[in-house]
Parts: C-alpha cells; structure tokens; sequence
C-alpha cells in the first residue's frame, strides 16, 4: 500500500525503533508512548483492521497474539494491556492492522 505508514515502516522508508522483525511480523516502540512500555506487533502483509481479517490469515492472528506475549517478556514489560482499535470511533489512525501492548504502570480502566 503506497500511503501507508506501517508499510513505509516496514520498508524501511521511515526509520523505527525495532524491537523485533522476522519474514512476516515487525515489532516497533510506539511514537508517542501511553505507557512507559508501549510498542506495536505489525504483520507485514497489508490487513487494514482486525475486522478485515480472513480465514486464511488465522495463522498471522495467533502468531501476533504470542509474539506479542513473548516480546512483553523479553522486554521485562511485566503484566501488559493488548489493544486492538478497530475502526475510527474506536481510535484506529493507522488502517494496518497492528497489536499495541501496553505496560509499566498500572492501567485503568478504559472509558
Ligand atoms: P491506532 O490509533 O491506529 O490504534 O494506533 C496507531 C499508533 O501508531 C499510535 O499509537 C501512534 O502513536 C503510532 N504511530 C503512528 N505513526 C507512527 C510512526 O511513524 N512511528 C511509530 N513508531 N509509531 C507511530
Ligand atoms: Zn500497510
């Protein structure tokens, strides 16, 4: 996708703060932090939203969710939020999909 930042990440066209990145998955800070851990796990291929997933990407789905578990560890995040925004009333601004995981202090609730 010509426009999309995550792609032009994963391209490296724009530069990241990588902490993880294999043939199909990449894992980068987070700009602009919500919490003193807080980084994003972005499948390679283009899916604009979790809602745009397909069968056949059932694989990638549980593949982000243990990356993204694992990643927490080895980075001593310790007890992590998973966030998946979904649409733009829900908060997504970049339409490819991606996990955010959240840690570092205490999260409260969401409203
Ligand atoms: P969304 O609101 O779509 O769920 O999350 C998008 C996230 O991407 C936001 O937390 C935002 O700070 C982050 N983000 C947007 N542009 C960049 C960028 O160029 N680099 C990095 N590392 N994060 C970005
Ligand atoms: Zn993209």
């Amino acid at each position: 996708m010509d426009n999309c930042i995550f792609c032009k990440i994963i391209k490296k066209e724009i530069p990241s703060k990588k902490l993880y990145e294999d043939d199909e998955m990449i894992a980068f800070w987070d700009i602009n932090p919500q919490a003193p851990h807080h980084f994003l796990v972005v499948p390679k291929k283009h899916v604009a939203s979790v809602a745009a997933l397909e069968e056949a990407d059932d694989k990638l789905a549980g593949k982000i969710l243990r990356l993204g578990a694992r990643l927490a560890k080895e980075n001593n995040v310790g007890d992590f939020r998973v966030v998946f925004n979904n649409g733009p009333l829900a908060g997504q601004e970049v339409f490819h999909m991606h996990m955010h995981i959240l840690g570092g202090r205490r999260l409260g609730s969401f409203a």
